[in-house]
């Protein structure tokens, strides 16, 4: 049975919504900005790798497994464990079932 870690992908806006949260807006001569999309706009490098710092936390955080067979996930300290046993009974037969689709 296949198993695997399912990542986190946030979107630009996603991220800016984050930042947002974080830092609220910032006066810049006495206009206001969203912190989000002004540090995108002014160092977008940094905005990208603070936003796959920001995945891989969210990912530390609470690991999902997928289920390779049927695709479930499966969140949770016991995560692992039920993503495994997921598909475990009927694992051959899907198995079968698929070659039988392709
Ligand atoms: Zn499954």
């Amino acid at each position: 049975m296949k198993i695997y870690q399912k990542k986190t992908e946030l979107s630009n806006a996603e991220y800016r919504e984050v930042l947002d949260e974080i830092y609220g807006d910032v006066e810049i001569c006495g206009m206001m900005f969203s912190s989000g999309s002004a540090l995108q706009e002014l160092d977008e490098t940094a905005f990208e790798s603070g936003k796959s710092e920001h995945e891989s936390a969210l990912d530390s955080e609470s690991l999902i497994w997928v289920c390779g067979a049927c695709g479930e996930e499966h969140e949770g300290k016991r995560g692992e464990e039920s993503a495994e046993e997921c598909c475990k009974a009927d694992a051959e037969a899907a198995s079968d079932e698929e070659e039988l689709k392709k």
